[in-house]
């Protein structure tokens, strides 16, 4: 790749700067966004309203591509479709398509693997190889765009943990969200993570999008287990930064709970998880275990799920099971590796040397 700038990794705020940069009026911002983002432009040769001077000098400056090639698709029985995208540098990532009545949800990847290391999920097997860049995440969703139908919601569930990203996943959220560049609803984008108080404070900060907390445990104990993250950030913290962010109006922050059998999904845990989440503003999404060689877990029978789910409404919680889309496919939530080789031991401290 050459060193130049890539027009695909600039925020609003970026290209402003630019633009003024180049002294050039403010307005030319909304073109050049318009060309690339409305109408797909690949060069800055095709902007036919911008003066060949300008072109020339955005030409020497600046490169403008979505660094993401579709390599293979493979669509599961239930209709879920899992595209695996190979980067500038041989590197590779998964995006998944669910569609489902009335909606069609893109799940995007934030990393190439994943630092945190939570015993349940292959991602975390892969280990952390690199952040994505802005244009990488958004590139899933443009190139997805481009062969599907429209994609109405989009979710950071894919590989990576999103807030060990932070700066490039607020960019990538700008770029998505801003009416001038892709326009995409936030209340219909969801950022899902393991509990990085911190970056959960940053991001409320600076844009506010759906947060869903994989809270996993209900106590620490068990959380610590499973989640290596919880020692840093323990639940209480994690609670508390979750009641203090700024939720899209009416939208209420969702808690994700897998459950492994005979681990986490007895009654009493049923009921310790209702008391710890009772009164708050919640929904909680049970997503039964998803099996993938070496984790070394099972899903829960069907009666225990149905279980687990009433004893926590009886908390007056609203709980929903999630469907195990895709599991055929290896596309259900922590199945994502991109054919990486697993470390099978699962040796949990590596180093989370991205996470303050
Ligand atoms: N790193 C972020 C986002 C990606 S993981 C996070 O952890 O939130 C998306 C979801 O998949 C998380 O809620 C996680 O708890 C869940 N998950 C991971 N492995 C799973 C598995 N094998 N079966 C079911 N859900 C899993
Ligand atoms: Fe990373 Fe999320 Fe998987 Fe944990 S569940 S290892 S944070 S991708």
């Amino acid at each position: 790749m050459e060193d130049k700038l890539n027009f695909g990794d600039l925020s609003p705020s970026d290209i402003a700067e630019l633009i003024s940069g180049f002294n050039e009026r403010p307005y030319r911002a909304n073109q050049l966004t318009n060309w690339v983002y409305k109408k797909n432009a690949s060069s800055f040769d095709e902007m036919s309203d911008l003066s060949l001077s300008f072109r020339e000098k955005l030409k020497q400056n600046l490169t403008l591509n979505f660094p993401v090639s579709l390599v293979e698709n493979k669509t599961s029985k239930d209709g879920t479709k899992k595209y695996l995208f190979i980067l500038h540098d041989g590197e590779k990532v998964e995006s998944v398509l669910i569609p489902e009545k009335g909606r069609t949800t893109l799940c995007v990847s934030s990393q190439v693997g994943c630092a945190i290391g939570c015993t349940f999920c292959l991602t975390g097997r892969v280990g952390k190889r690199r952040n994505l860049s802005p244009s990488e995440i958004v590139g899933q969703f443009l190139k997805v765009r481009d062969m599907e139908e429209k994609v109405t919601n989009i979710v950071f569930m894919g590989m990576g943990e999103p807030l060990d990203n932070i700066n490039n996943l607020i960019k990538s959220l700008e770029i998505l969200i801003d009416q001038n560049f892709i326009g995409f609803s936030k209340r219909r984008i969801t950022v899902s993570t393991s509990g990085l108080v911190p970056q959960i404070k940053e991001l409320g900060k600076s844009i506010s999008v759906n947060l869903s907390i994989s809270l996993n445990a209900p106590s620490d104990r068990l959380r610590n287990e499973i989640m290596p993250i919880n020692k840093r950030y323990p639940i209480e913290e994690l609670l508390k930064a979750t009641k203090e962010y700024p939720q899209p109006r009416r939208k209420f922050i969702t808690f994700e709970y897998v459950l492994l059998k005979g681990i986490n999904d007895s009654n009493q845990d049923a009921v310790s998880l209702g008391e710890l989440l009772r009164g708050m503003k919640c929904k909680v999404n049970l997503i039964p275990f998803n099996e993938a060689n070496p984790l070394p877990y099972r899903t829960p029978d069907r009666e225990t799920v149905l279980n687990f789910q009433e004893i926590l409404s009886g908390f007056g919680i609203n709980v929903k099971i999630r469907k195990n889309r895709g599991r055929d496919i290896l596309g259900a939530c922590g199945q994502l590796a991109a054919n990486y080789p697993l470390d099978k031991n699962n040796r949990k401290t590596k180093p989370i040397s991205q996470v303050r």
